[in-house]
């Protein structure tokens, strides 16, 4: 017995236990909310895109943040490394958030309406989308977002049910889940066209300004 325990025994101290790292109720709960759907995405087969992924791309970032942005599906760089927009459209995106003072990690979350990569970076089919939507649901619901920004046609034509095109839903908040969504250009889409880029810049000013006012 240690001295320091022998003493506490002399004053009839019982020794108190503690964790090391003891974690608050709220940070167990939120552990113990993430494990279960992060195992499901990770086993899930119920679309045929299991077949030919190299591995599921969950999501990266903040899983309190305020901001989420939810783009289309992996690609082939998303489906060999497991992270969402990796490489140059990655690092566009990265520069563009920098630019209004956001980062991955940091109050930002990022992940993908389908989890698993298309072959041959094919649109996702409706039954995938389906099939797919209820793991992103529960993940804006653990998150609870202030804004959704949707990155690319066919994450706004998805998450907003319609054919609209980009150009007509930009610069608006619409609604997703409970939570205001504003539509932007996916950072791939602008690497081949960058003049586009300007609009992509604007829709984030619009998106920040959208933000404080929340
Ligand atoms: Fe499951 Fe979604 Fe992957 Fe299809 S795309 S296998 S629904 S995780």
């Amino acid at each position: 017995m240690s001295r320091r325990a022998e003493v506490l025994a002399e004053m009839g101290i019982k020794p108190v236990w503690r964790l090391k790292e003891e974690k608050s109720i709220e940070e167990r709960k939120s552990i113990d909310e993430w494990i279960p759907l992060k195992a499901a995405v990770s086993g899930c087969t119920k679309c045929g895109l299991h077949k030919s992924r190299t591995q599921t791309v969950f999501g990266v970032g903040d899983e309190s943040a305020e901001w989420m942005l939810i783009g289309e599906a992996p690609g082939a760089e998303e489906d060999r490394l497991g992270d969402p927009f990796v490489g140059q459209a990655g690092k566009l995106l990265d520069n563009m958030l920098a630019a209004i003072g956001l980062a991955r990690d940091d109050n930002v979350y990022i992940c993908n309406v389908l989890k698993c990569r298309p072959p041959g970076n094919r649109n996702p089919a409706p039954d995938e989308v389906a099939k797919c939507t209820p793991f992103l649901l529960r993940q804006i619901e653990l998150i609870q977002p202030k804004l959704v920004v949707a990155m690319g046609r066919f994450a706004a034509q998805t998450l907003l049910n319609t054919d609209a095109s980009i150009a007509s839903l930009r610069g608006r908040v619409h609604q997703y889940a409970g939570r205001p969504l504003i539509v932007t250009y996916h950072p791939a889409y602008l690497l081949r066209n960058l003049p586009d880029k300007s609009k992509a810049w604007a829709d984030l000013l619009f998106a920040r300004k959208t933000m404080s006012a929340l």
